[in-house]
This record gives structure tokens, C-alpha cells and sequence, in this order.
């Protein structure tokens, strides 16, 4: 049975603004999972480092859009799916690896490492040319 589910999706445009609208509203959807403030904080960081590769790579000379799709599954498990139309990752392996980076002086290459160790789940599928789509799972302890 579906009693357990709840889905939501938004879509916004790639404006840095818009990296703290993504993060608020997967703290706000998950609430009614009851996490602990430490399941919230990991969630916010993860989204606010996927978002933010979106808005700084994928459109890094135009404005595109952002899908944010966030899922309950049974099990208490979030499912969070964000997803670019941007210029996509040639060597997905090799942007997973901790400090790559093609973004210069200012990034530290570490924001794949940051999902990865946040979440229970981490998956990218990406296109040059077509876009990236960042796919993590986090199971929350159940405390209801
Ligand atoms: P940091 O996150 O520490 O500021 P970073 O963004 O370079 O630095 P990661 O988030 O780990 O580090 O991403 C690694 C590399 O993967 C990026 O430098 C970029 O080349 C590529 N990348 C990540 N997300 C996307 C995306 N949505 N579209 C296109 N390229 C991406
Ligand atoms: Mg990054």
C-alpha cells in the first residue's frame, strides 16, 4: 500500500538565491519524518552542495532550471532526486573523486565527498551537453 509515501517536486531557476529555497524545503518536507536536528543539518548540507554544483557548474554562463524532487519510501527512507539541463559531466568517476574540481582556486573539489558521507546513497547520471541528474537516498531512524 502507498500510506506511507508522500512526494513533492520544485523547480527553480540556477540563481544562487535559490540555493537556501532548496535547502529549507527538504528540511521542511522531511519534518514529517520527525528527524533529529543532526538528520537535518546532513540533509541541507547534501542538497546546498548538489544545488550549488547546478548553479555553478552545469549554467556557469546562463540561468537554467533546477528540478528538486524529494520522496518518502517505506522504511523511513527519503529519496531526494536533483536534476540539471546543463552542459553534464564528461568522467563522472573522476568528479566523484575528493578535491577534483574544474571550478579554480575557489572550490575545493569536495562536494560529491560531502553527499557521499551524508547520505545512505549517492548516484549520478550525467550527458555532456544534456545534463546531470544527483540521486541520494538517506534512511532516518524512526523515532515516532
Ligand atoms: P566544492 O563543491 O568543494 O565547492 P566542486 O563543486 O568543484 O567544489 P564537487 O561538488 O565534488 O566539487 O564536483 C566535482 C566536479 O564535478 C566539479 O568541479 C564539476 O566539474 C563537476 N560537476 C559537479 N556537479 C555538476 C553539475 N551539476 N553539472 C556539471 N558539472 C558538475
Ligand atoms: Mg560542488
Amino acid at each position: 500500500m502507498m500510506e506511507n509515501t508522500n512526494e513533492m517536486t520544485i523547480i527553480f531557476d540556477s540563481r544562487p538565491v535559490n540555493e537556501a529555497l532548496a535547502r529549507v524545503a527538504v528540511a521542511s518536507f522531511c519534518t514529517q519524518l520527525n528527524p533529529t536536528l543532526e538528520e537535518i543539518s546532513d540533509l541541507k548540507t547534501a542538497v546546498s552542495e548538489a544545488v550549488t554544483n547546478c548553479i555553478v557548474h552545469a549554467y556557469p554562463e546562463k540561468l537554467g532550471n533546477i528540478t528538486l524532487r524529494c520522496r518518502i519510501l517505506k522504511d523511513n527512507v527519503l529519496d531526494i532526486v536533483i536534476k540539471d539541463k546543463g552542459v553534464g559531466i564528461p568522467d563522472i568517476e573522476q568528479a566523484r573523486r575528493p578535491a577534483y574540481t574544474t571550478g579554480g582556486a575557489e572550490r575545493s573539489g569536495m562536494g560529491f565527498t560531502i553527499m557521499e558521507s551524508f547520505m545512505t546513497d549517492l548516484e549520478i547520471t550525467s550527458k555532456p551537453g544534456k545534463g546531470t541528474t544527483v540521486h541520494m537516498r538517506r534512511k532516518l531512524q524512526r523515532r515516532q
